[in-house]
């Protein structure tokens, strides 16, 4: 570590929260940062020794060719070096915003306003999306609500997580028997995620209209909104909390958490993108399928493995819109038929409310990490249309926290892109019979 300033800093500074197994940077002081990265090599380097230090939590570090002048490093940054940390950024000439002067007075707030919400919306019907949910209200949601609306609908199963949390999701099908074409979304890998988690059941909630059962008259689909329910709850859990990202996993006495998304069985030995501290954020686990969630996910996968046709994991934040692979700079042999659908997805959803997102093969559009789900999807269990979608960040003072007002619309749009990937599942659509205007020109049908 080159830049042991810091380490050596918070080596004393780190505070300790709970427990001794249970070390978490306190909230309190943290500020959030906007780091302009569009840099020379040398600075861009500098920040991104400083991502591999757990003291600091990067939440989003695009790769230096994508670190164009309106991209930004986004990183919380404890109290106990904020000054030193915007004094090092000077003197290195690097600009940013304090996009938070405190972010537990953004994260206090919040609370208080979404108390104040469940509050007024106790007595009203059709009042779910009002609000982020508990994991228990999901789960009722899925299993009661949502088959007593539509038969076609089917709470099912996927696994259980280490603190004994099922982990659910709702099948849509019309012949259980029928070995139909699937697809398969999930959300919430990533605790901290919550507008994830809702977009997933606002998803859930429209497939349920009996005006959209056609989207699965000859396919199936399957939603799981929480893959990660005992981070989920921990992030619920207190106001200190709310920037969970991994799981619960104590296997490590030192600091609690694997980043599920690192554990996958596809280039973990690698290391790129993620870390071997237990301490840090993107841990990746003593071994790939260390952890019970996402050996879930990858059962679910193999027993369907001839089935899904498309693979989508909802994350937040950023509008990107991504592709395979993300363990190189590299595109997916089915890159082009991906772009394409992903641009006419885009379309749709643009329309909604005019919200962009940026699409492209991960590596080159904002990062490379490996051990992630969709490259599992993609490289071993051979789905050829795989997506990661970055949904739209909350206010900038804290981003991981859209208000309540969003969830619904940013439900609205994301389910605008789903319905127009189901398709696909079937090979049909515009990018695969030639005349979508994403194709590139060799590839359009002539007229
Ligand atoms: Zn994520």
């Amino acid at each position: 570590m080159k830049y042991s300033i810091f380490s050596l800093f918070l080596l004393y500074g780190f505070l300790v929260s709970e427990s001794h197994e249970d070390k978490i940077q306190s909230i309190y002081g943290m500020q959030s940062f906007a780091i302009n990265c569009n840099v020379d090599k040398s600075r861009y380097e500098y920040l991104n020794d400083l991502a591999n230090d757990p003291s600091f939590d990067f939440i989003k570090i695009p790769s230096l060719s994508t670190c164009q002048s309106n991209v930004t490093m986004d990183v919380l940054v404890p109290a106990q070096v904020v000054k030193m940390f915007k004094k090092e950024l000077r003197k290195r000439n690097i600009s940013f915003d304090v996009c938070s002067e405190d972010i537990s007075n953004e994260i206090h707030a919040r609370k208080r306003r979404d108390i104040d919400v469940s509050r007024r919306i106790q007595r009203l019907p059709s009042v779910f999306f009002e609000n982020y949910r508990s994991y228990q209200e999901m789960k009722e949601y899925c299993k009661v609500t949502i088959p007593n609306l539509n038969p076609a609908a089917k709470y099912v199963k996927i696994g259980t997580s280490l603190e004994r949390r099922t982990i659910f999701g709702v099948k849509f099908t019309t012949d259980e028997n029928a070995r139909r074409p699937m697809i398969l979304l999930d959300a919430g890998i990533h605790a901290r995620e919550w507008i994830s988690h809702m977009t997933a059941l606002y998803i859930i909630s429209q497939l349920a209209k009996l005006e959209n059962r056609h989207i699965y008259d000859e396919i199936d689909i399957v939603i799981i909104p929480n893959l990660n329910p005992d981070g989920y709850e921990y992030s619920r859990q207190k106001p200190e909390n709310r920037l969970w990202r991994k799981n619960r996993s104590s296997a490590v006495k030192k600091c609690r958490g694997v980043d599920l998304n690192r554990n996958f069985d596809t280039h973990w030995t690698s290391g790129i993108g993620s870390s071997d501290d237990p301490c840090a954020q993107t841990y990746k686990g003593k071994k790939a399928f260390s952890e019970p969630e996402s050996r879930a996910l990858s059962d679910f996968m193999k027993e369907n493995k001839d089935r899904i046709k498309i693979y989508v994991t909802v994350h937040s934040y950023g509008n990107y819109f991504m592709y395979p692979w993300l363990y190189m700079f590299g595109a997916h042999w089915n890159y082009k038929l991906m772009d394409c659908i992903a641009h006419e997805a885009h379309d749709a959803l643009h329309k909604v409310r005019g919200t962009t997102y940026k699409i492209g093969p991960s590596g080159k559009t904002l990062h490379v990490v490996s051990a992630a789900s969709v490259d599992y999807a993609a490289e071993k269990m051979g789905i050829d249309i795989a997506y990661v979608l970055e949904l739209p960040a909350g206010p900038p003072e804290h981003k991981f926290h859209p208000k309540t007002s969003e969830i619904r619309l940013v439900g609205r749009e994301t389910f605008a892109a789903f319905k127009t990937l189901a398709p696909y599942a079937l090979k049909k659509g515009p990018c695969v019979d030639g005349t979508s205007k994403h194709l590139p020109k060799s590839s359009k049908k002539k007229t």
